[in-house]
């Protein structure tokens, strides 16, 4: 059993540090929410009251935060992780944040003496609460051996993307091409339909054919094909288009940082920005079909 801070309970990080209670462990957790940590108390866990009453003890420090500003925060402020956790403490950020607010922050833990990674996941809520997430874990090969029989609680997949930060670039990488291959499929289906090919037709010819890809064939944007797709509940959620748009701005930010040159990405920033502009920033990223029809 290891004495654990959780710091971050929502819609994420609730269900995750379920699982680690569920698991026998000794889980204590922070957030600004007072029912968030009612929710974990009720659940096994214990509330804090501050960051540095819920680190104090902890051997393995896990946040689920919004963004890096958060994290940044949480960390690095007086009161924050940094400054109040017990030495040798393990630190695990599971927020999807910028690469190099990740790897400033992981830069300030190791100065500090810790063992940091950054472990973004996919998997969304529904995988938090299964324990199935897959994890993406930049850091060194020790801070990866330490964190691995945790993330194995609240997971299924766990990846070593390398050093700080990696878990980071893989996340946005993945989901940059999951934004662009999702409006691919939209604009095919929505094109196909307009030149009178019914979308099951399409379906049955792409899914085997050199355009078949995951956004067609477990999360077809187009009602009919896979029952289970979004498109056939008015596109109610799933992931959401702001959470797309999120980490495409991500990837975009990235990108200019190291100058790569991601158009594509670019174009995908753009379409779910009108899809958020447009009131459907709640709908399932799925949904970008709106967007395209309003062009
Ligand atoms: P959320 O907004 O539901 O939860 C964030 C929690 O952090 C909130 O409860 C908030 O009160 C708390 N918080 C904010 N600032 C804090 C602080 N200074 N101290 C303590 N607590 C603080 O968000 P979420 O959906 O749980 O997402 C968390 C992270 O996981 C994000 O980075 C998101 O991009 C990522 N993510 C989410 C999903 C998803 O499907 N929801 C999927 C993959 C990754």
């Amino acid at each position: 059993m290891s004495k654990i801070a959780f710091i971050g309970l929502g819609n994420m990080g609730l269900p995750m540090a379920k699982n680690l209670v569920a698991a026998g462990h000794d889980v204590t957790g922070f957030d600004l929410s007072d029912d968030a940590k009612a929710a974990l108390t009720e659940a096994g866990g214990a509330a804090a009251d501050a960051i540095a009453d819920a680190v104090a003890q902890a051997e393995i420090v896990v946040s689920m935060l919004p963004a890096g500003k958060h994290v940044e925060s949480v960390y690095l402020d007086a009161a924050g992780v940094l400054k109040n956790a017990k030495a040798g403490a393990l630190l695990i950020d599971s927020s999807t944040i910028d690469v190099d607010t990740a790897r400033k922050v992981s830069a300030a833990a190791e100065a500090a003496g810790f063992t940091m990674v950054d472990a973004p996941v996919s998997g969304g809520v529904g995988g938090a609460a299964a324990g199935t997430l897959t994890f993406m874990v930049g850091g060194t090969a020790e801070g990866f051996a330490a964190a691995k029989p945790m993330l194995d609680i609240m997971g299924q997949n766990i990846f070593h993307a390398g050093a700080a930060g990696n878990g980071q670039v893989a996340k946005i990488c993945n989901n940059m091409l999951l934004g662009i291959s999702m409006i691919g499929t939209a604009e095919a289906f929505m094109l196909g339909e307009k030149l009178g090919l019914d979308a099951q037709t399409l379906f049955d010819i792409s899914s085997t054919a050199s355009g078949q890809c995951w956004s067609m064939t477990s999360y077809c944007p187009a009602p009919g094909p896979v029952p289970s797709s979004p498109a056939n509940n008015d596109f109610a959620p799933g992931f959401t288009a702001a959470m797309m748009l999120k980490d495409l701005v991500l990837a975009q930010e990235a990108s200019e940082s190291a100058a790569a040159a991601t158009p594509m990405g670019a174009r995908a920033m753009q379409l779910y920005t009108q899809m958020a502009e447009a009131g459907h920033a709640e709908l399932d990223f799925s949904g970008i079909v709106k967007a395209l029809n309003s062009n």
